[in-house]
């Protein structure tokens, strides 16, 4: 279930929504800034927005997409892996910057994971980076050990395939109840690649309850605009990457790149993520 973004009015003298301190009229409302609403959260806390902030973060992204992927796309160019990591780094930040101003009215907290049980797939340049991230920040045990619990995770994965006969609303649905946490959780429940982590995991924002991301109760996430527009580069700047160029399917009447788990991209370690469709 989505939200509804509706303008919020707020009157002349009333605390500006920026958290300046002043009032609106001698703040905000002087320098044009538009406030919008989605609504009430979990508490009942009016999830006001700076709508201003959020048009130009979507510019800003839209505007790096066309100057540094488009334009390549568009001459039926390639990029190499070393150049798509720098403008997906370059894309995450920004979305980041632009999600800032909504994650405060979700309940999630460093050491709750639990949507780190859910099933998020990402795309062959996401995919790619944490690879690299892994091999350069993990020991070699860590390795060996997240190895072998992902073997046992896709052999799991692989009966769950079979027994829903490619349907993927039932793969997913078999895939939840069995509650398997990410192989990147830590101990404390925190994220093992938080720096590298893939979109899905960045924008997934929630404004219900957080007992109702364990299932007890439907859980209300927004569609936010950094985070559309920040798929749409990503999806566009990993299908230019030569080495994954034919990673790609028709969706929808849609070119997309392959989206997978976590578990699959890496079930064959980490020398290379796993190039088979
Ligand atoms: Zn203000």
């Amino acid at each position: 279930m989505g939200t509804k973004e509706e303008r919020f009015n707020i009157k002349v003298n009333e605390p500006c929504p920026c958290g300046s301190g002043e009032i609106f009229k001698s703040c905000c409302m002087k320098k044009k800034q538009e406030y919008y609403t989605l609504g009430k959260n979990y508490e009942g806390k009016e999830m006001v927005f700076n709508q201003t902030k959020n048009m130009e973060n979507y510019d800003e992204i839209t505007k790096f997409f066309l100057e540094n992927i488009y334009n390549v796309i568009e001459k039926n160019d390639t990029f190499a892996v070393s150049k798509a990591l720098d403008h997906l780094k370059v894309i995450y930040e920004k979305v980041d910057k632009g999600l800032n101003q909504f994650s405060g009215y979700a309940p999630c907290q460093k050491g709750c994971g639990t949507c780190c049980s859910l099933y998020l797939e990402c795309t062959p340049i996401e995919a790619e980076l944490i690879r690299r991230y892994v091999k350069d920040n993990f020991s070699q045990e860590e390795i060996d050990n997240i190895i072998l619990r992902l073997k046992c995770m896709n052999e799991q994965f692989e009966q769950i395939i079979k027994s829903s006969g490619e349907n993927k609303e039932e793969i997913i649905k078999k895939y939840l109840d069995r509650k398997q946490p990410c192989i990147f959780l830590t101990k404390e429940n925190s994220c093992g690649l938080y720096e590298v982590r893939p979109l899905v995991c960045r924008s997934f924002i929630v404004f219900s309850a957080a007992e109702n991301c364990k299932g007890e109760g439907e859980i209300i996430r927004p569609a936010l605009a950094p985070a559309n527009i920040g798929r749409i580069a990503i999806n566009q700047l990993s299908m230019a990457v030569v080495r994954f160029k034919n990673m790609h399917e028709i969706v929808n009447n849609e070119k997309t790149p392959v989206m997978k788990p976590l578990i699959q991209w890496f079930n064959n370690g980490f020398h290379d993520i796993n190039r088979k469709i």
